[in-house]
């Protein structure tokens, strides 16, 4: 998987799990039901996102997980060698 690919999976699902569960306990007149898929299902995607970031969003060349909190990088923090896909 390519490196930006993996990134923008990675913040999709961040972004939407997180959306989820706030939306989950927000909407306090919601079936119980509802809300609890919604609160599940945020949190699968939050587990989700993790996964695909601790499994493709590595460094090409050293192969170490990057930094999930920094924006885009030009270079790998730890090898100093630039992260532009190899392919
Ligand atoms: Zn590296």
């Amino acid at each position: 998987m390519k490196l930006q690919l993996a990134r923008l999976i990675k913040n999709i699902c961040y972004a939407a799990g997180c959306a989820s569960a706030v939306l989950s306990l927000a909407l306090k007149s919601a079936p119980q039901t509802a809300q609890r898929w919604l609160l599940f299902g945020g949190i699968a995607l939050l587990v989700l996102g993790f996964l695909v970031s601790v499994t493709f969003y590595r460094c090409p060349h050293c192969h170490r997980v990057l930094p999930a909190n920094r924006g885009k990088m030009d270079d790998c923090p730890y090898c100093k060698l630039p992260l532009r896909d190899t392919k």
